[in-house]
């Protein structure tokens, strides 16, 4: 089964894209536009992996549209142009409601899964399978270059589970990188909460304040949303998330 498996995904990773997807993809994230030429045909069979094992599915009347998929999986697949690419071993379902949806504490929906806290939110990563968005903050985010990007921030958690814990620390298949990571990123942490303490912070936000998990989340956002501002404010996080990912988007877009 496994053999198939990556027989499968190897035919997956050389498919291109149709046509109408590609633009599709392109004009709902436009950050999947920014990728350089060279990186867009790995790009998108990467898509096409996820596209083909992942689940997506509707909540709360929402029917799903290609649009939806292709916007998931696109912003997704930047995360998965890694050497050691997983392709989010642990996740089977992208669940999509309308729009912001509210948890309750302690309740057991019909999916079976508990919520923690009460609150509206645009995404949430569970580590039992389940990446849940907001199409409404979804789109929005996608298309605005503000900063904030709750795709890749949900997959990035997804990436940070696989440890086992949301700690701030993804599983690190190269050991140079991973003896550098704890110790730049709870520098980088221990900052952001000062500058914020201070009201001096100019780039994360308040949210990335709360955890290690949420910092390298945030900072996943604004590596591809604002990455110039990133490299600039905080280098050493930069460059260990763009030798993580394989990627430089200070180098090629905008900023
Ligand atoms: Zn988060």
């Amino acid at each position: 089964m496994f053999f198939l498996k990556g027989r499968r995904r190897r035919r997956l990773l050389q498919t291109p894209l149709a046509d109408a997807d590609r633009e599709l993809m392109h004009r709902l994230a436009p950050l999947t536009a920014a990728l350089p030429a060279d990186l867009r045909p790995a790009h998108e069979g990467a898509v096409q992996v996820l596209l083909a094992e992942k689940h997506f599915e509707g909540a709360a009347g929402l029917a799903v549209t290609r649009e939806m998929e292709l916007i998931v999986a696109g912003l997704a697949a930047l995360l998965q142009l890694r050497p050691d690419a997983d392709w989010y071993p642990g996740l089977d379902t992208v669940l999509i409601y309308p729009e912001a949806f509210v948890v309750d504490h302690g309740v057991e929906d019909e999916h079976g899964f508990v919520h923690e806290g009460e609150d509206e939110l645009a995404g949430e990563s569970w580590q039992r399978g389940v990446v849940i968005l907001s199409w409404q903050d979804v789109v929005r985010e996608a298309e605005a270059h503000d900063g904030y990007n709750v795709v890749l921030h949900e997959f990035a958690h997804q990436l940070d589970e696989r440890t086992g814990e949301a700690d701030g620390m993804p599983l690190l298949a190269d050991p140079a990188l991973a003896a550098r990571w704890n110790e730049a990123f709870a520098a980088a942490f221990a900052r952001h909460r000062k500058l914020c303490k201070r009201r001096r912070e100019v780039l994360f936000d308040q949210d990335a304040a709360e955890s290690p998990a949420e910092f390298l989340a945030t900072a996943v956002e604004l590596f591809f949303e604002y990455p110039r501002d990133l490299k600039a404010e905080y280098q050493d996080v930069h460059a260990l998330l763009a030798a993580w990912l394989h990627l430089d988007p200070a180098a090629w877009t905008a900023g």
